[in-house]
């Protein structure tokens, strides 16, 4: 997506080789213009495809997530980040290794909100070495749904994530994939 890509151009920030801080229009300040029309494109790419509910992780996610599923008409269902392992029959947890914070969480879901009819997509900001998607996707399958796709703003294609989903059969629509980053210096494939 053009207008993402001079955007990130223009007002990302790479602070290394590895990490890209997007946080004056995507996950600090909001540019809302921007999300709506990301969400509609992610929405336009998936809207075939029967989706029945949008997921995303807490809460960098919960923007282009909320305005996708209101795009596509369907719920919105927030996965959230506990920091305790108390076991809990009403829910679903599952454990996420952070990529940025280089920490363990465990991630829930309640069992009330999902059942084995559901087609979900999974709607993040960024896909890096793919262990919050594949981690959502583990803990959404307990409830034996189904998965429509992983929607993602920024994939820093450098990293392994898109390779880990495809394998495991999971189709990743970017709208912004970055093939190459240093201070100050971004590329895009
Ligand atoms: P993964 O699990 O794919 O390694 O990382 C996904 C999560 O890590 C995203 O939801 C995002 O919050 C965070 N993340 C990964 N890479 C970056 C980055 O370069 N910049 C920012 N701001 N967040 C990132």
């Amino acid at each position: 997506m053009k207008l993402l890509e001079e955007k990130i151009k223009t007002d990302g920030i790479a602070l290394n080789e590895h990490i890209l801080k997007v946080d004056s229009f995507i996950n600090h300040q909001i540019d809302p213009l921007l999300m709506q029309e990301m969400a509609n494109e992610l929405a336009g790419h998936f809207k075939d495809k029967g989706v029945t509910k949008v997921a995303t992780i807490e809460s960098s996610g919960i923007a282009p997530a909320l305005l996708t599923s209101l795009a596509l008409r369907v719920p919105l269902l927030i996965l959230k980040k506990q920091p305790s392992k108390i076991l809990n029959q009403d829910l679903y947890q599952t454990v996420v290794t952070s990529f940025t914070k280089e920490t363990n969480y465990e991630l829930t879901l309640s069992k009330k909100f999902i059942n084995e009819t559901d087609h979900v997509l999974i709607v993040d900001d960024f896909l890096a070495n793919g262990e919050a998607a594949t981690a959502a996707i583990r803990l959404i399958r307990m409830s034996h749904a189904t998965i429509a796709g992983l929607g993602i703003l920024i994939e820093k294609s450098f990293q392994p994530g898109r390779q880990k989903l495809e394998a495991q059969g999971i189709e990743v629509y970017a709208l912004a994939r970055i093939g190459n980053m240093a201070e100050n210096f971004i590329t895009f494939i």
